[in-house]
């Protein structure tokens, strides 16, 4: 179910020109991260920021993206999708991707 937050992040990507659906639960001290235009993983702050970014231009989003996917499938108890579509987002969004499973 969408809270009123989640609606207000929605709204707040589609501003930006972005989807937004999570792929996991938001938890305190986490920043939603997006991986592509739609999808988006929340994951802790600090290691968000570990390394600059940016989604439009594509800038560092491979690095960015395997510690979002490897923090999302450590915390499966958080995941809003099954396992293995989450795993087919990440083989769509990740070269690579033989160093998170
Ligand atoms: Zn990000």
């Amino acid at each position: 179910m969408m809270t009123r937050g989640d609606k207000k992040r929605r709204n707040f990507a589609a501003k930006r020109g972005l989807g937004y659906i999570p792929l996991n639960n938001r938890t305190s001290g986490n920043t939603g991260h997006h991986i592509n235009n739609i999808h988006v993983i929340y994951m802790p702050d600090n290691i968000h920021k570990e390394k600059q970014h940016n989604q439009k231009t594509g800038y560092n989003m491979n690095e960015v993206n395997i510690k979002a996917f490897k923090y999302l499938f450590k915390h499966k108890e958080n995941m809003k999708l099954p396992f293995n579509e989450c795993k087919n987002i990440m083989k769509k969004n990740v070269n690579n991707f033989s160093k998170i499973l």
